[in-house]
């Protein structure tokens, strides 16, 4: 594709600025960018022109239906479709959208999780537009992003929250600015790049695997000869099947406005990345949602599944989210970005000891931001990043911060003291090339790294805890600053003795390894909260509760609302993968092992019919074997399903999540255990399902 049609491609689904100020009339664009930028309210008269001229394009577009786009507690993203024609009395129809119809929805949302906030015979919500996401086609219906709450004004989705939180921390962020003597900055907003990873495998070979099918993870299967150890495929060259894939993504994505920028091979075999040029949070959020889900709209279309799942392959890497996090104001300052001059220097290391703050103050909650039963897998396994939250900043900016700490000088050569406000920060080189890929919180430059999210997870959690948290800190400089009489003095403590209460969190070594997990957990007193059931309660403490909604991000309501639809999403998780299980065990993988020992009873029937001496060692071993391990597969089985249907008999998710944990999940690994070794005994053509390799090395 030439340059010229990109250029006109990207964005042509969007009622971007551009479309806008082309489509409406001088003064309603004037009117809705107030609306934009201060939040301020927008009156039906505008939003009926805004809405004439919205269905105008989107007709002109080919599209025939509207809908509110909303992202209920699911985590996933739920529309209903209307028409836009509207009957008139002589039969015929005309395209109707009005400015109510644009503002606000009422979809009959009573199956969405709600933890108690919602009893059904008000089972209704509604959806309200959020101007600051452009509207877009999809699939020939306007798509308007809108936020999801309850009659009484709860939020029932993840865009709310993330609102709310995005405001919070704008408001701090500009009163320490202020008291830097910034006047010029309007507002700051918190910049995210969401980098994606994924799977892509056979559609063939997925249909015929029912663990993928229902789990999105193989329950099964036995590790091939060939993993990722010979790391060939990272950054590897792609293969034509998936380079086609991933061009026509682009394509995509890019009609769509989202900057998708890069797709490489990641680490694992059929794994891959594709990374966004960073945006607002919150369209970065939109267009991380839209991106998983035409991703997978597109692999079908080349005759693949794409695997969101965060640990699709035992033994094999699995997939994350890196949330690239910075703060910028709207003249165009990144506020992580080391400065040039002594005060420029002072405000980066507020605000980037705010964040170090932050992140170990509350590191329970961005453990819990990013938990649910597919990414435990991956967090405490061996494998980047691990389940305890810590922080790189790399040897150059710690040995700063040392020195700031301790007064001392940084650079012994020049013996000069680093004092804020005073001394330039000496210059250190950039870390932008990921060398510590292992850090769950990494400084990159001028931006933080997150690896802890889940492949499939929505951003929003773990950015309205990032956020709401960044926040709570500056809210405290900011009350220190502008109550001081020596700013400097001031700005000087808030600095050292942050860095001093704060540095245990920080750590610049391998993260997966066995030693940093016992140094953080015995020396440094950090948290390691291995699983979801184990993060989830510390959402409800005290110290996290006042966070919220000191900030007004949460209610309590809300928090305990999420809590219950977490605890039991991981619940129902959990069981569908037993079922599971326990279906292809019973009714594919016992019967199939007992037919691989009935052929070869008989092939040493046959043997022992026409030989004189025979030798049938190799098959009385192996019918003895899997005869054996089959038995087991059916005790594991039995005690499996009663475990699993036992536990429903405990009253909270809570207490069932508990028995999952401790009971279930190690009987599924027993059982797992059991069957991988069938697998290895087991002819390949008598094995119910592809294996491993087939699916790992499939596309060609
Ligand atoms: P690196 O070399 O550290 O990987 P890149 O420039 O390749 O950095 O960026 C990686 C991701 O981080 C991209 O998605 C990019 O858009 C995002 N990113 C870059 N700068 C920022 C920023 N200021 N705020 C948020 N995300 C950013
Ligand atoms: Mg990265």
């Amino acid at each position: 594709m030439s340059d010229m049609r990109v250029t006109e491609l990207f964005g042509c689904m969007v009622f971007d600025d551009a479309t806008m100020k082309e489509k409406l009339p001088k003064e309603t664009y004037r009117l809705l960018q107030r609306t934009m930028k201060n939040g301020k309210h927008l009156d039906l008269a505008v939003a009926n022109v805004v809405a004439n001229a919205m269905k105008d394009w989107a007709i002109e577009k080919g599209a025939t239906h509207f809908t509110h786009w909303f992202q209920p507690l699911t985590g996933i993203t739920a529309e209903k479709h209307d028409s836009f024609i509207s009957p008139l009395e002589d039969g015929r129809v005309i395209m109707e959208f009005s400015g109510k119809e644009l503002v606000q929805g009422e979809p009959d949302a009573s199956s969405f999780p709600s933890g108690g906030l919602r009893a059904t015979f008000e089972a209704r919500g509604y959806t309200a537009w959020d101007p600051t996401s452009y509207a877009f086609i999809k699939e020939g219906t306007l798509c308007i992003p809108t936020a999801f709450c309850s009659f009484g004004g709860e939020a029932l989705d993840k865009k709310t929250p993330l609102l709310r939180s995005m405001e919070c921390i704008n408001k701090q962020a500009l009163r320490v600015l202020r008291a830097f003597g910034k006047t010029d900055v309007g507002a700051v907003r918190t910049t995210v790049g969401a980098e994606q990873e994924y799977f892509l495998v056979d559609k063939a070979l997925y249909d015929r695997r029912r663990d993928l099918i229902y789990t999105g993870r193989n329950l099964f299967g036995a590790k091939p000869p060939k993993g990722q150890e010979l790391d060939d495929h990272y950054f590897g060259s792609i293969k034509p099947r998936v380079a086609a894939f991933m061009k026509e993504l682009d394509v995509e994505l890019w009609k769509l406005g989202i900057l998708a920028k890069t797709e490489h091979n990641e680490a694992a075999p059929a794994q891959h990345e594709l990374a966004p040029i960073f945006s607002t949070t919150n369209l970065a959020t939109d267009h991380n949602q839209l991106t998983m889900e035409i991703m997978q709209k597109v692999a079908k279309r080349h005759d693949m599944v794409c695997l969101l799942h965060e640990k699709p392959f035992k033994g094999v890497n699995g997939s994350g989210k890196h949330n690239n996090w910075s703060l910028s104001t709207d003249t165009g300052i990144n506020l992580l970005e080391p400065g040039e001059t002594p005060a420029e220097n002072a405000q980066f290391l507020l605000f980037l000891t705010a964040v170090l703050r932050a992140v170990d103050e509350y590191q329970d909650l961005l453990r819990i931001s990013v938990a649910s039963a597919g990414n435990d897998h991956r967090l405490g396994a061996h494998e980047a990043p691990p389940a305890v939250v810590s922080m790189f900043l790399g040897d150059e900016l710690t040995a700063i911060l040392e020195a700031v700490e301790n007064d001392a000088a940084y650079d012994s050569k020049e013996k000069e003291l680093l004092r804020i406000g005073v001394h330039i920060l000496p210059k250190f080189p950039k870390d932008t090339t990921d060398r510590n890929r292992t850090s769950p919180f990494a400084f990159t430059g001028n931006k933080f790294e997150f690896r802890m999210l889940g492949s499939s997870a929505s951003i929003s959690d773990a950015n309205v805890v990032l956020n709401t948290a960044v926040a709570q800190v500056l809210r405290e400089y900011a009350d220190a600053l502008e109550s001081s009489d020596n700013f400097e003095q001031t700005l000087h403590e808030l600095i050292r003795t942050t860095i001093r209460n704060h540095k245990h969190i920080i750590f610049n070594g391998n993260g997966y390894d066995d030693a940093w997990i016992r140094e953080a957990t015995q020396k440094r007193g950090l948290l390691n909260l291995r699983t979801t059931p184990d993060a989830l309660p510390h959402l409800l403490s005290e110290k996290n509760i006042r966070l919220f909604t000191e900030n007004r991000v949460f209610s309590e309501t809300e928090m305990r609302s999420r809590f219950e639809i977490m605890m039991e999403n991981y619940c129902k998780v959990v069981n569908i993968e037993v079922l599971t299980m326990v279906e292809m065990v019973r009714k594919q993988i016992i019967p199939a092992v007992s037919r691989y020992t009935q052929q070869l009873a008989q092939t040493a029937a046959a043997k022992r019919a026409v030989l004189k001496t025979v030798d049938l060692s190799v098959e009385v071993d192996l019918i003895e074997r899997l005869s054996a391990l089959n038995s087991q597969a059916y005790i594991k089985v039995q005690t499996l399903d009663k475990l699993a249907d036992d536990l429903k008999h405990l009253d909270t998710f809570e207490a069932q999540a508990y028995s999952y944990r401790d009971d279930v999940i190690p009987a599924m690994e027993d059982l797992r255990t059991i069957v991988d070794e069938m697998e290895t005994l087991t002819a390949e053509d008598a094995w119910p399902v592809p294996a491993y390799g087939e699916l790992l090395f499939g596309i060609r």
